[in-house]
């Protein structure tokens, strides 16, 4: 089918580090019946037709309608059980979260990413007033949980910039996560990317703000990874480590949370710092920063170079904010809905 073959391309193209990292990012084609969308844990990079979810669009429309329970947790493990109920009989996989948010756009495409350069600006303190002034034609949107609750706010305010504008927005901007892009031909989200990438590209110059992070040279830290594993034990198998960079010290987006852990331990690197950072946390540090390098360990080789990854792109969305006022972290309640939400979890062990 040649809808399926455009997305399939079209994932491809905004499949790359510029756009997102590890199992980042999602996106969609649909006709009147049928929505395919990207399975959850899988990369855009390694999509095949064939591989996207079939959902029939009435099932999801459902979700609606359905009352839900006040409960976050309860209230997504229905949300689960209406997607899988959508999901034709001949596809397999898990349709990604954001699969009932790709349904309320009537754009036949919908691809969703997480650019630095665009983070940069939704994570910003001045975010919102600087979408207004370079993207006027956008839709902003503030920060609401991702999945059901972010599924709709975003068809209440689709709805309401249509009756506006008279056409539903091609362009979503959303507060500490990325955007979302819909368009009817290929040339349309790529027209529409274009757009926002040379726009913020210009501002950083302006503001003479580096659009590269800037990493230190890296010396020999065998040493410091050996007492890294011994001091962690299974959940640092693995170690990476580069060059000294100025690690983000609180949760920029999902992702970030999902693959570095929402904070990092800086400072000490000593087996006191690391029990009591995770006496504090909960949980061991996933990336540590220390004087002369920055460590990402995991259970695996691919978690431990995807906390690396996502912690040098947090790195360089604090760098780019600083165009736009500074930083602005994720509220606790947020991150806190990260950090328990089973998908989030589904979709990390699907990378690991
Ligand atoms: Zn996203």
């Amino acid at each position: 089918m040649k809808t399926l073959e455009t997305i399939t391309e079209l994932s491809h193209e905004f499949g790359t580090e510029d756009y997102v990292k590890g199992g980042g990012g999602n996106t969609s084609c649909k006709n009147a019946d049928t929505l395919w969308v990207k399975p959850s844990g899988t990369t855009l990079g390694g999509l095949k037709p064939e591989t996207f979810v079939a959902l029939d669009r009435e099932k999801i429309d459902l979700l609606y309608a359905t009352e839900t329970p006040t409960d976050k947790q309860a209230r997504e493990a229905l949300v689960k059980e209406v997607m899988t109920n959508a999901m034709r009989p001949e596809s397999s996989g898990r349709a990604s979260v954001e699969a009932p948010l790709h349904n309320v756009f009537s754009a036949t495409y919908v691809v969703h990413t997480h650019p630095a350069l665009v983070n940069g600006m939704t994570c910003a303190q001045n975010g919102k007033a600087t979408c207004a002034r370079l993207f006027p034609e956008a839709l902003w949107m503030d920060y609401v949980d991702a999945g059901y609750t972010l599924c709709m706010k975003a068809r209440e305010e689709i709805k309401a910039f249509e009756d506006e504008n008279g056409s539903e927005p091609s362009v979503i901007f959303l507060k500490n996560h990325g955007v979302f892009v819909a368009g009817d031909c290929s040339e349309d989200i790529e027209e529409a990317y274009a757009v926002i990438m040379n726009r913020l590209r210009e501002e950083y110059k302006l503001a003479g703000v580096s659009t590269e992070l800037s990493v230190a040279e890296i010396g020999d830290t065998s040493a410091s990874e050996a007492e890294l594993s011994e001091w962690i034990g299974s959940d640092a198998a693995e170690v990476k480590s580069s060059g000294v960079f100025e690690a983000a010290a609180g949760p920029i987006t999902p992702d970030h949370i999902v693959y570095s852990k929402s904070v990092p331990l800086i400072g000490g690197l000593s087996k006191d710092a690391v029990e009591s950072f995770k006496a504090n946390n909960g949980y061991f540090p996933r990336v540590i920063v220390a004087s002369d390098a920055v460590f990402a360990v995991g259970t695996s080789e691919k978690v431990a170079e995807l906390a690396l990854l996502l912690a040098q792109d947090g790195a360089l969305v604090q760098q780019l904010a600083k165009a736009f006022g500074g930083i602005e972290f994720m509220t606790d309640d947020a991150r806190e809905f990260i950090e328990n939400w089973e998908v989030e979890a589904y979709r990390a062990k699907q990378m690991s």
